[in-house]
C-alpha cells in the first residue's frame, strides 16, 4: 500500500534497524521502545489488521506468531519469558494500519493494560 510506513520499510524505502527478513515476514526494532527488548513483526503483504486476516493468510498468520518466538528467544527472552501483543483498530490501540506483532521483554511488565 503506497502511503503505508510499514509497506515502506518491508520495500527497503524508509530505514528501520531490521532483525530478520524472509520472502513473507520483516522483523524490526520499534523505534519508540517500551521494553529492552521490543521489536515488531510484521507480513510483508499490507493486511491491515487482525480482523482483516482472510482464510488465505492463516498459514502466515502461524509463521509470523512461530517467527516472533524464535527471535524472542534468540534476544535473550527465553528464560524469562517476553510479551506477544497484537493492538487492533481503535479500541485495541492500533496506530499503525499494518498487520503487527509486539514482542516485548527484558523487563517485568505489568497487567492489565491501561
Ligand atoms: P501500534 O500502536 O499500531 O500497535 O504500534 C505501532 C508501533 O510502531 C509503535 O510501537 C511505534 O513506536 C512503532 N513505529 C511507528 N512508526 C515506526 C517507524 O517508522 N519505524 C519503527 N521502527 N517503528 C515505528
Ligand atoms: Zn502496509
Amino acid at each position: 500500500m503506497a502511503d503505508c510506513i510499514f509497506c515502506k520499510i518491508a520495500k527497503g524505502e524508509i530505514p528501520a534497524r531490521m532483525i530478520y527478513e524472509d520472502d513473507e515476514i520483516i522483523a524490526f526494532h520499534d523505534a519508540a521502545p517500551q521494553a529492552p527488548v521490543h521489536f515488531l513483526v510484521i507480513p510483508k503483504k499490507h493486511i491491515p489488521n487482525l480482523m482483516s486476516v482472510e482464510p488465505g493468510d492463516i498459514a502466515l498468520m502461524g509463521r509470523l506468531l512461530n517467527k516472533a518466538r524464535e527471535l524472542a528467544e534468540q534476544l535473550g527472552c527465553a528464560e524469562k519469558g517476553a510479551r506477544f501483543v497484537i493492538n487492533c483498530k481503535s479500541d485495541g490501540g492500533q496506530t499503525v494500519d499494518h498487520l503487527h506483532i509486539h514482542v516485548l521483554g527484558g523487563r517485568p511488565l505489568g497487567w492489565p493494560p491501561g
